[in-house]
């Protein structure tokens, strides 16, 4: 398992909670006691905006929307383990903090700069290899 891109690869139930029957999710945070920032992922130990710890802190779960920053197609795997044709997007999951995620469209022309988006689980309909990415909120999954 690679660590050099970990919200691509990581463990879905680390990071997300499901919310209903057909893969919604929502995303675990924390909130820094000291300066309200939010932090994600949740297993930082610090707050990534002044540094304070975040050990005693409770995560809570928010399930957006968030908002498409930034999308590019890959051809090439850059992950061990990914296939490709992916895209994948920068999510503003809270106010000034952006996470690169996978982005579940068939192509480019179904996404926007700003569009809304959440996360669901995707993944083998066995249960491996389960992660999160996220869709347009309009898109309805097929
Ligand atoms: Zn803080």
């Amino acid at each position: 398992m690679t660590h050099s891109h970990p919200n691509l690869t990581a463990d879905a139930s680390s990071l997300s909670v499901p919310t209903d029957e057909n893969g919604g999710l929502a995303l675990w945070f924390k909130r820094c006691p000291a300066c309200q920032a939010l932090a994600f992922p949740p297993t930082l130990p610090g707050c990534a905006a002044c540094g304070h710890s975040l050990d005693a802190v409770e995560p809570h779960a928010e399930g957006g929307p968030f908002f498409l920053r930034e999308f590019v197609t890959l051809h090439v795997p850059l992950v061990d383990g990914i296939k490709t044709p992916l895209i994948v997007g920068e999510v503003e999951v809270a106010p000034g903090l952006i996470r690169q995620a996978v982005i579940e469209v068939a192509a480019e022309a179904e996404l926007a700069l700003g569009q809304s988006m959440r996360p669901v689980l995707s993944g083998e309909a066995d249960g491996s290899s389960r992660r999160c990415v996220f869709v347009p909120v309009a898109q309805e999954r097929s």
